[in-house]
């Protein structure tokens, strides 16, 4: 039986009170320059869904005074509440992993934008802050900084998962994602350099500090290095947060063994692996290993490792509407393919729910993805079909059922 590996979650569940805060401190006594030096070497990448080279973002502000970071904890995502496990169960393991990362970026203001669903979660880490008068006085006599940290509570918009569009929405305007260049690096709040990662991401430079980067690269496998923090949930026996080593594990041992398999007496249908923008496999696509490339190989993503399992009671016509009508509520509208592709692809699936719907639909679903994923600013835009799509695809018979007059074949609906 395979063994869930636990690094940040051993430290979530035992907590550091033997040593509060001994991350942060252990940072302050290394010094940025070999803080950095650690993370260059263990190749972390952002936790968030996009992957992007953490050291490589840092690296960008290095000699920039008047850095902002921003702790991402929107986590608006359909399946994925591995942050809220984070905020809820060690709010001062976060804090102190934000503060690490803080004095490593140089940040003279740190924020944390937090879902507004999240009541306990912001509560919790208020409260963390209140308390870290001690903390922040290390700060301020190592850097000569006296950093803000403020809490930003979230207004429930998904596409502020977008760094542009939540700096949008601490300023306090309409959280319309941004066109880039200038990326928020450049400016970003208040026309400030900006970092924003994951509240995972940050989590993961306190491990880095304490092992050092050439352990944490050590785990892992190419291009997805260290651990992450997979949020199980569905038709799953045993949902909840799971730690896996990148790469060494399959989506079907994550579901069998760590999610003890379907519940009931039912069978496996499809796996979305990274949540609602993500392609889904089937039942003879989930040996694939999980991590960002092997994913990505296979046709998919790993997203922020929301993996949402479905048995045969599930209808892929009735997720696929779910999903159309989520995004079509969702969108900031700004780009007009996202705005109204996503509105025409919520209105077809609608039809055909009801037995209305009319054979080209299924191409046009297609074809309207493909253009909205093409011409989208952010990431909402150019994922959105990704579910529908791959659902159309190799699920072919439920669409069948809403539309019987067709013979569905998989090849004509790609064409
Ligand atoms: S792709 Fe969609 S959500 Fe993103 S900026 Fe454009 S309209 Fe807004």
């Amino acid at each position: 039986m395979m063994k869930e590996c636990k690094y940040i979650k051993e430290i979530i569940e035992k907590g550091t009170v033997e040593w509060p805060y001994r991350f942060f401190h252990q940072g302050l006594e290394m010094g940025r320059e070999r803080c950095f030096r650690e993370l260059e070497k263990s190749g972390l990448v952002g936790r968030g869904g996009a992957a992007f080279p953490t050291s490589k973002k840092w690296g960008s502000v290095w000699d920039t005074e008047n850095v902002v970071l921003i702790c991402n904890a929107d986590e608006g995502e359909p399946g994925t509440f591995k942050d809220r496990y984070i905020m809820e169960n060690n709010p001062a393991f976060l804090l102190e992993s934000m503060l690490l990362s803080a004095f490593i970026v140089n940040a003279r203001a740190l924020y944390i934008y937090i879902r507004g669903e999240y009541t306990q979660a912001i509560s919790l880490m208020k409260k963390e802050i209140d308390q870290a008068d001690v903390v922040l006085d290390a700060y301020r006599e190592k850097t000569g900084v006296k950093l803000e940290v403020e809490v930003v509570v979230g207004q429930g918009a998904y596409v502020c998962g977008d760094e542009t569009s939540l700096i949008n929405s601490i300023e306090g305007v309409r959280p319309n994602s941004r066109i880039k260049p200038p990326y928020p690096t450049q400016k970003g709040l208040f026309d400030a350099p900006t970092i924003v990662n994951n509240v995972e991401t940050l989590c993961n430079l306190s491990l880095i500090i304490r092992d050092g980067g050439d352990f944490f690269s050590s785990l892992g496998v190419e291009g997805s290095r260290g651990t992450k923090l997979i949020s199980l949930s569905g038709k799953i026996k045993n949902p909840g947060v799971y730690e896996i080593e990148m790469g060494k594990v399959s989506l079907r041992e994550i579901i069998e063994e760590l999610g003890g398999g379907i519940k009931g007496d039912h069978e496996l249908k499809f796996v979305i692996p990274g949540g609602i923008s993500t392609q889904l496999f089937v039942e003879n696509e989930i040996d694939v290993m999980v991590d960002y490339c092997s994913l990505k190989q296979a046709g998919s993503a790993l997203g922020s490792g929301a993996i949402i399992v479905a048995d045969e009671t599930v209808n892929a016509v009735e997720m696929a509407k779910n999903a159309a009508d989520f995004f079509s509520k969702e969108t900031c509208g700004i780009c007009f393919p996202c705005k109204e592709g996503n509105r025409q692809i919520h209105n077809m699936l609608n039809k055909i729910y009801v037995f209305e719907g009319k054979r080209e639909y299924l191409k046009l679903i297609r074809e309207i993805s493909e253009t909205t994923s093409r011409a989208a600013r952010c990431g909402l835009g150019q994922s959105a079909g990704n579910l529908l799509v791959s659902a159309i695809e190799k699920i072919p018979g439920d669409f069948t059922y809403y539309l019987p007059e067709i013979d569905l074949d998989r090849d004509e609906v790609k064409k």
